[in-house]
């Protein structure tokens, strides 16, 4: 299979298409490098030993995207190029419905151009919003997200179910990602968000390396087994993998809309992620308990059974995988 990355030096991408390539896989990255860097080219190679065609280009650029399609015979494409950041999508909504949602039509118009009508889609556990049970089932339901990114996330999933109805020749797998976190165990690639982390974990590792002081950690008066915030983390790695068996899937079953949580299945709580990121790192965290983050909800993890029985794909590393391949990366960056 030729497959087309779009946002593929990203943090999720960069991961995926380390997994496809050492499946066999051809891959065609486009990158703007507006949340990424060339390094992630350079060591997705070093990592594999394979090489790849790249094109440094906006993927809502109608005219270079056609190009690329012109020069590439394209059997599927997964979109990673959405803007991921919740506090700024708050910000800049209208930042996010462009890229994320304009640049997801222009992906999509351009691939039925070419007839090009395998799609794996990056979508997240925000859409679920304020869950209405956990372990979250595929089923449950949906909507209520309380931030533009994330309903930038669930409208592209109405969008792919109304391309599906209207032409069921188009094979989608939309994919519900948890918390990913951790980083390829080589330290080569990593999660490097712009400005200060949203996210727990890029949080952490800044407060380990000395370059954030102290980390908050937002309520605990939730009702969780220690009060504090309780997610769903998988490593990246996984998530990836996760990529390779939906694209497998499509290419031999295909004919369908297939939606998956990629998730451990298991909810750890914030000091539980503390806890063990200093157990398997022996960096101190320093923290303190503030109020709660506004729009946070107690608690989110993934029945994950689906996924099993349909894409035979669990999740295989722990927590204290995802802490320590967390920390391999900062710290090399560290010694740079
Ligand atoms: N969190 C925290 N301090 C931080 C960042 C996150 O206590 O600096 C908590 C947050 O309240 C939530 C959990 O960590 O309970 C995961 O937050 P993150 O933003 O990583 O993911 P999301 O809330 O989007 O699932």
């Amino acid at each position: 299979m030729k497959i087309l990355l779009t946002g593929g030096a990203g943090y999720i991408g960069s991961h995926t298409a380390i997994e496809l390539l050492k499946q066999g896989n051809e891959i065609v990255i486009i990158d703007d490098f507006s949340n990424s860097s060339s390094k992630a080219l350079d060591a997705i190679k070093k990592i594999t030993g394979k090489d790849f065609k790249f094109y440094e280009m906006d993927y809502k650029d109608r005219e270079k995207l056609e190009k690329v399609f012109e020069e590439n015979k394209i059997d599927a494409v997964i979109n990673f190029a959405g803007f991921k950041a919740v506090g700024e999508s708050v910000k800049k909504p209208l930042n996010y419905y462009i890229n994320n949602v304009s640049g997801a039509l222009v992906l999509l118009d351009t691939m039925k151009k070419y007839n090009c009508k395998k799609f794996v889609f990056s979508s997240s556990a925000t859409v679920y919003g304020n869950p209405e049970k956990v372990p979250l089932t595929e089923e449950c339901r949906v909507g209520g997200t309380s931030n533009p990114y994330g309903r930038t996330k669930l409208m592209i999933e109405y969008i792919l179910k109304d391309i599906y109805t209207s032409d069921d020749s188009w094979d989608i797998c939309i994919l519900r990602y948890f918390n990913p976190v951790g980083n390829h165990e080589s330290g080569l690639i990593g999660e490097e968000p712009r400005g200060i982390p949203n996210n727990l974990m890029p949080y952490i590792v800044r407060v380990a390396s000395g370059k954030l002081e102290q980390l908050s950690i937002f309520g605990n008066d939730y009702n969780t087994h220690d009060g504090t915030g309780v997610r769903d983390y998988i490593h990246v790695v996984d998530l990836a993998k996760g990529h390779v068996k939906a694209i497998e899937k499509l290419e031999k079953e295909g004919k369908g809309l297939y939606i998956y949580n990629l998730g451990t299945g298991i909810g750890y709580s914030v000091l539980d992620i503390v806890n063990a990121f200093e157990k398997s790192t022996g960096q101190k965290i320093n923290y303190k308990i503030t109020e709660r983050r506004p729009g946070d909800i107690a608690e989110c993890y993934a029945d994950s059974k689906k996924a099993k029985e349909e894409l035979n794909w669990i999740a295989e590393k722990n927590l204290e995988d995802m802490c320590r391949d967390s920390w391999t990366y900062i710290k090399n960056q560290k010694q740079e």
